[in-house]
């Protein structure tokens, strides 16, 4: 077994430096074509205007940046997107397989055997995340035409409504046909439209621009502006009283990608923009940036096109054809050489972890897919497990067994053999299978119920600084010992409390002190959280908000009791270890002159004003940002932003994935609001509110919410509608906008008077501040869909799977027949209510059992049974479920049950003890309206 050591010998090193392969060798082909016939010299090298630019986005002139900027940045790499060697060619090509591939991307193809119904059944293509490429831009809508389609419901849908002309002249000069008023912009009487939810999937609105820009601009799922018509001035803007930012997704799985290697990237001299589609040729040698508006000349080199094999068709390069794509960056974009992949797991093994054995889980799942963790041949691992002491593993190679050393000393921690803790994967692996075998068996009958995570964190920074890396931590307590320690902080007894929630900013800024300690040596630190007790998430969640490191949860986690909490974590586990990284990584947003940006949101550091610092990028990172105008957009009928992220991918190759939106710019109140994309609004109010509730208070962040509504529906009903109504009146693009912020007040980070532990509210406020869109908006409003009678019409089809797509139900008890079945996808959890009096042949076919009574209390899978209802109903919750990052947990929820509390939790619609039901929040808004 292993054994303690205190042996102190200092193993020599083994790993090598990576040769420097060029796994862009498999670009060869493209950079051949290009050196072969255009051999350039870069555009330019020293321009003076660009000194403020650090490191990565300093790019070709990072000769002349300042390199003191940032302590280590750099590294190369290449991302696992590595795998798209024929990417540029076309579409045709598949991609090589991708560590973490999108799930199952839905074929631009339609349903199969939808008939016209009566019923206007569902769409039949996908939730936007499962668009086949960011290519297909907007929405289903992919030739970007009018939502002619039926289907297309939503405020994209362009009823036909009198008036409306000013519209169309401010338009950008676009292609608006005055004729007609946007659905967005049609009156909807709130308080006597009682069914305003869709019943099938709101999609983003697709900005208002002619078509040939509709087809080029970024995908909403990367990229997405609260209000998809800029107003032309911050005047405008205030008058309509809406908040306007940008969310991103910038590093989602795509499976579609062009990359591009060349010997110059093309950029602006003067603000360092990316060449884009948005661009405009003032000849063949010269073009003008969408930014700053300075005329650039074009390269030579870029004067050849790879894909075409043509000479003289600058406009033709990808880069210019597409909005989102990915560069080989050179080590102008370095720093220093690209450094290996680097993972390290500190592991709590006080009695508490071990009680909920969750070691099993991890190691487990680790054994699994240790060949699957991206990287390559000089990929380390090392393992870190503390109690009350911090204990070391000797992994090197030729070792016979693995060397377990203990460090008791936690006020100053050292590392016992630096070179011999994080070892190479592949030379060392025998050993770590070792390890790993014999971890979960290793503590089991310790006595220590101590925990110095702070001091393991301490060690985990000393041993990470090298390199930079991943730093995984599975905590299970408060920590006791050492640096870092904490107290309870939770009155159980004001869990719902409807007046002061405290303790909701960290109680010590050790945590965050750590974080951009790490930070500056490219370490990003992950949390898992597995407690059933109080643990403070928001002073550990520091560790990782500050590193851009991820956070996960597992309140009530224990192996064998909780056999859900196992699997989920087994499930997201899967996807952590394999799913794509960056390393090294800085992220800056451009926009059009006259706009400026001043609050991100997400897991970062923000280095200077506008490069976020991200030590580690993963594909389920959302962010957002805040956005002012500063200048008036008066001479200008478009904007544009852009998102450029700089990486090392886990093969070691430096690249720079860029994502551009382009926005109409409008000068009339009415023209904001019929753009408005209130999806987006809602994911930027909740991260304002959640800033709003840790800075201030939580009433404070509610009351904000709540006067986001009473503003803009009083600014729209002042100076837009000048209709006599006497009911609450908002434009179509708005209609769910009250309704999603009784969503946001009832959710758990943001409600009163329900019993809430203050760490689930923290935990699902550090949610809402690092989800992307996709994932938040189930969160916050959760979808209902009736599911004991799916049938195939309006099906869509995935890999031959027929997926039922059943209509949206709204979040009301109204809804819920006793004779049917319901499924609830809030995101984290799925609920099955099965009403009492529930068609039997749904029981028997679909969960299994003879009748309502014979239904256990506690049901977490549904059986694979031999039945079409079964195979419809499992086939639409595998779908819903392969989409997302954190694996939902199945609740099957009889009707009656005590359970079923949690799930009529999410009937936001309707009245509680302590909230109000949709209707009388409608009014209660009337009311502060007419004040
Ligand atoms: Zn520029």
């Amino acid at each position: 077994m292993i054994t303690a050591h205190q042996e102190c010998t200092v193993p020599k090193e083994v790993y090598h430096n990576g040769p420097k392969v060029k796994e862009g060798m498999q670009y060869g082909e493209y950079v051949n074509n290009q050196a072969s016939s255009a051999p350039t010299p870069l555009s330019s090298t020293s321009d003076d205007e660009e000194e403020e630019e650090e490191d990565e986005e300093a790019g070709v002139d990072s000769s002349s940046t300042t390199s003191s900027a940032s302590p280590l940045p750099n590294s190369y790499d290449a991302l696992e997107g590595g795998s798209y060697p024929d990417m540029l060619s076309s579409s045709a090509s598949s991609p090589a397989p991708d560590p973490a591939p999108e799930p199952d991307p839905i074929p631009a193809q339609v349903p199969a055997a939808s008939q016209p119904s009566k019923m206007a059944k569902p769409f039949g293509y996908g939730y936007p995340i499962l668009q086949p490429g960011y290519q297909n831009a907007a929405t289903p809508l992919s030739s970007g035409g009018q939502p002619s389609s039926p289907a297309y419901s939503g405020f994209q849908q362009y009823a036909q409504y009198p008036g409306m002309n000013q519209l169309s002249a401010s338009l950008g000069g676009l292609s608006l046909q005055s004729s007609v008023q946007p659905e967005s912009l049609r009156p909807v009487n709130l308080t006597q439209e009682r069914n305003i939810l869709p019943v099938t999937p709101v999609w983003a609105p697709v900005p208002n621009l002619n078509l040939d820009l509709k087809k080029l601009n970024c995908s909403p799922d990367s990229f997405r502006c609260t209000l998809t018509n800029i107003p032309q001035t911050q005047v405008l803007l205030n008058k309509a009283k809406l908040p306007l930012g940008l969310l991103l997704h910038p590093f989602r799985d795509l499976t579609q990608l062009p990359v591009i290697t060349s010997n110059t990237i093309v950029r602006c001299r003067s603000c360092r923009t990316y060449i884009n589609p948005f661009v405009s040729f003032i000849d063949q040698r010269r073009w003008k940036c969408n930014l700053c508006y300075r005329v650039n000349d074009v390269p030579e080199e870029f004067m050849y096109n790879p894909l075409t094999r043509s000479y003289g068709e600058p406009h033709k390069r990808p880069e210019v054809l597409n909005s989102t794509v990915e560069f080989i960056a050179s080590s102008d974009y370095m720093l220093r050489p690209p450094q290996p992949a680097v993972y390290l797991f500190v592991l709590d093994v006080s009695h508490n972890a071990v009680e909920a054995g969750y070691l099993t889980v991890l190691c487990q799942s680790l054994l699994e897919n240790l060949d699957k963790l991206p990287g390559d041949s000089r990929t380390r691992i090392g393992f870190v497990t503390f109690d009350s002491t911090i204990h070391f593993y000797n992994l090197q190679e030729g070792l016979s067994q693995p060397q377990m050393l203990i460090v008791s000393d936690i006020d100053d921690v050292f590392l016992p053999t630096p070179d011999s803790l994080l070892v190479n994967l592949h030379e060392s692996k025998e050993l770590i299978k070792d390890l790993l075998n014999a971890l979960p068996n290793m503590f089991t009958n310790t006595r220590e119920t101590h925990s110095a995570l702070g001091p393991a964190l301490q060690a985990a920074f000393k041993l990470m600084s090298p390199t930079g890396g991943r730093v995984s931590v599975f905590q299970t307590q408060l920590p006791s010992l050492g640096a870092g320690l904490l107290q309870s902080r939770e009155d159980p007894n004001q869990r719902s409390s409807t007046k002061v929630v405290q303790h909701l900013g960290p109680a010590t800024d050790f945590y965050k002190k750590l974080a951009l300690d790490c930070s500056g040596q490219q370490t990003a630190v992950d949390l898992f959280l597995l407690s059933s007790q109080y643990s403070d998430l928001s002073s550990l969640a520091c560790m990782s908000k500050y590193s851009a490191g991820c956070i996960y949860y597992y309140p009530s986690f224990h192996c064998t009791h909780n056999p859900s909490q196992a699997e989920k974590l087994q499930k997201e586990l899967k996807r952590y270890l394999t799913r794509k990284i960056g390393f090294e990584a800085v992220m800056r947003i451009r926009c059009t002159k006259g706009l400026s940006m001043h609050t991100f949101h997400g897991n970062f550091f923000v280095r200077s004003t506008d490069l976020l610092s991200l030590a580690n990028i993963n594909p389920d990172a959302g962010f957002a940002v805040q956005l002012s105008i500063e200048e008036s957009l008066t001479d200008t009928s478009l904007v544009c932003f852009q998102t450029a992220l700089l990486y090392t991918s886990s093969k070691g190759e430096r690249r720079i994935r860029v994502h551009t939106l382009c926005l109409p710019v409008v000068s009339s109140l009415a023209d904001v609001y019929a753009g408005v994309d209130v999806q987006a609004a809602i994911c930027l109010l909740a991260n304002m509110a959640v800033d709003r509730s840790i800075s201030s208070s939580l009433s404070d962040a509610r009351d904000a919410l709540v006067n986001a509504v009473v503003d803009s529906l009083s600014a729209y009903g002042s100076t837009v509608s000048n209709l006599q109504h006497s009911g609450l009146i908002a434009p179509g693009s708005l209609k769910l906008f009250p309704l999603y912020v009784l969503a946001l007040l009832k959710q758990k980070a943001f409600r009163t008077g329900t019993s809430t532990r203050l760490d689930d509210r923290v935990y699902a406020m550090c949610q809402i501040k690092c989800q992307p869109l996709v994932h938040l908006m189930k969160m916050v409003h959760p979808n209902l869909y009736r599911i004991d009678r799916l049938i195939d019409e309006g099906a869509i089809h995935v890999n031959d799977r027929v997926v039922p797509q059943p209509l949206l139900q709204k979040l009301s008890a109204e809804k819920l027949t006793r004779e049917g079945a319901f499924l609830m996808d809030c995101g984290s959890d799925f609920y099955i209510w099965v009403g009492k009096n529930c068609d039997n042949s749904f029981i028997e076919e679909v969960l299994g059992y003879p009748n309502f009574a014979s239904i256990p209390q506690k049901m977490t899978h549904l059986p694979e049974l031999d039945t079409l209802s079964s195979e419809r109903t499992r086939s639409f919750i595998t779908w819903l479920r392969d989409s997302r990052p954190l694996s939902p947990v199945l609740h099957v929820v009889k009707d009656e049950s005590p359970a079923k509390t949690e799930f009529f939790q999410h009937l936001i619609e309707d009245r509680t003890e302590a909230a109000f039901s949709y209707y009388e929040f409608l009014l209660h808004i009337q009311q502060q309206i007419c004040k």
